[in-house]
């Protein structure tokens, strides 16, 4: 926080070293890291990404304790569908994905698999298998239960005019479909009601897919990003069932891990870009690194950092650039890990799972790190808790995260467990708190096809290229990573070597 508003207030000296690179990356979260992984796969070696943080990850950055790994943000993938050439590319390089990656059905390795259970929710004093509740429901909401799967399941499949399928992912290969890109003026609560879904399970679920993918509640989604949720996953393996996702102890931090080692000592952590000038001949930007400031030359340079701190870093920036940079409001998340002296008791129902959802509460719920570990033998654990300040404004979310006490946020989680887990408070041993005041640019109604976030995506100039999920207007792995690829290839063919997407 200390750094990032160090960037936001202009407190700035001159530099007193120049460093040379190609390419700069600002940014060393997943679009970043995607950004230096298609470089070098590509053969361009000349380039640096620069991470403000300690560590490399942003929102997929993951911890490490005695106990195990475990995630601060991002913590799955879903089974990359047909369109999701990129990531299909990046698990067959990491090895996760056996075999042909265009094959319609791959092979996973068996530990990135979410092992089953993969969810239960908690709800009435019971825990139930599943996301969606099932339990004491009357035929009406049954029945609109099954009628919503089979609508998303029908939108799986559709296809605009343009021949394209109306959501993909990522969400830029999706139709052009004006008729269907209409639904991002609607709310997604909106468009239940006027499809005739009234359940309060099917709303609930409406709003937790919400809540947990975007950081907002549903009836401040645009309809077009709540259908995208339900209807964009169409990835299937030959060894797990189409809804399994893939992850690991730190969430998707084996994701970074993989990409930061292709990327190698070309990342630089502790470095947060400050000024960004354009030359005559390329581009130089100031770089806070501890208390010196390091001006890099660079040809060409990627700003992989989110789209709200570019105007405070590049005065200079086009206006239609800059407005469109500081349209859209970012949802503020808390994180938490617990670490647990052992496994805490249980309430009645289904058996611990990897994702524990609570289907009346502020928090989602929390991820279990060590479901995945084959240990035979484990005392304790580390639970992730997730809560996204949905319930406010963004700036109310982001007054309380800078103003309430780390004691206040603890207090508040262990009463939330304890109500599934009576025993809890007295089976933690430590519990750290993670305040992401701007985590995710939130997808409201119009935001994603109003204009503003297109000219992020279509913002073209010789040697500055945005990379970043907040092109897309919401924030997923695939997302970061196909922006990242995006402007990595414009990287490559402004030095004329051209490389193709895979298709
Ligand atoms: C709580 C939470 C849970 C999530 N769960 C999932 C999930 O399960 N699955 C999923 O697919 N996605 C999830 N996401 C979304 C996640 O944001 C994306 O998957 C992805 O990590 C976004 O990557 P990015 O590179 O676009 O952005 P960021 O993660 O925002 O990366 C940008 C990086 O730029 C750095 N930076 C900023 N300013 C500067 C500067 N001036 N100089 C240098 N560096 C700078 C930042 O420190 C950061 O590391 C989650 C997000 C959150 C917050």
């Amino acid at each position: 926080m200390a750094r990032g508003h160090r960037l936001r207030d202009a407190v700035l000296q001159p530099p007193t070293a120049t460093r040379q690179t190609g390419a700069l990356i600002v940014g060393g979260g997943i679009s970043g890291l995607s950004a230096g992984w298609w470089l070098a796969r590509h053969g361009y070696d000349d380039f640096t990404v620069l991470e403000m943080d300690d560590v490399p990850g942003g929102n997929s950055r993951g911890g490490q304790s005695p106990t195990t790994a475990y995630p601060w943000g991002a913590h799955y993938l879903p089974l990359p569908g047909p369109e999701a050439v990129l990531v299909r590319e990046l698990l067959a390089e990491l090895g996760v994905l056996q075999g042909n990656p265009s094959a319609p059905r791959p092979t996973y390795d068996e530990r990135y698999l979410c092992a089953t259970p993969q969810e239960r929710v908690y709800r009435d004093g019971l825990w139930e298998e599943g996301l969606l509740p099932h339990r004491g429901l009357n035929a009406g909401e049954r029945a609109q239960q099954q009628d919503f799967q089979a609508r998303m399941d029908e939108l799986k499949r559709l296809r605009g005019r343009d021949g394209r399928r109306v959501f993909a992912l990522p969400m830029a290969l999706s139709s052009a479909d004006a008729e269907w890109r209409a639904l991002d003026r609607l709310s997604f609560r909106q468009w239940l009601l006027d499809n005739g879904f009234t359940a309060p399970t099917l709303h609930w679920l409406a709003n937790y897919a919400c809540r947990d993918d975007y950081g907002c509640d549903y009836a401040q989604t645009s309809a077009w990003a709540g259908l995208h949720y339900f209807a964009c996953r169409n990835g299937e393996a030959g060894n797990a069932a189409s809804d399994t996702v893939l992850t690991a102890a730190d969430g998707n931090g084996w994701l970074v891990h993989g990409l930061a080692k292709v990327v190698g000592e070309r990342l630089a952590c502790g470095a947060a870009v400050v000024r960004i000038e354009e030359g005559t001949a390329g581009v130089s930007a100031d770089v806070l690194i501890g208390e010196r400031m390091v001006r890099y030359q660079a040809r060409q340079l990627i700003w992989a950092a989110p789209a709200f701190v570019l105007p405070h870093a590049w005065p200079e920036m086009p206006g239609e650039l800059k407005a469109a940079a500081s349209a859209g409001d970012y949802a503020p998340w808390l994180t938490a890990n617990l670490h647990l002296s052992s496994w805490p008791e249980e309430r009645y129902g289904a058996p611990p799972a990897w994702d524990n959802v609570f289907y009346d509460s502020p928090g989602l719920g929390y991820v279990t790190a060590s479901h995945q570990l084959m240990r035979r033998h484990q005392d304790g654990t580390v639970f992730t808790y997730y809560r996204a300040l949905n319930d406010v404004t963004p700036a109310e979310g982001r007054r309380l995260l800078l103003e309430t006490p780390r004691e206040a946020w603890a207090e508040g989680i262990l009463a939330e467990l304890e109500r599934a887990h009576p025993d809890i408070r007295r089976l933690v041993t430590r519990l750290d708190v993670f305040r992401n005041a701007h985590a995710m640019r939130r997808p409201v109604p119009g935001a994603l096809f109003d204009g503003q976030r297109e000219r992020l995506a279509n913002f073209r100039h010789p040697r500055i290229f945005l990379a970043h999920a907040d092109l897309s207007g919401f924030s997923l792995f695939e997302e970061a990573q196909y922006r990242g690829v995006v402007a990595a290839r414009r990287v490559l063919a402004q030095v004329g070597r051209t490389a193709q997407m895979p298709s």
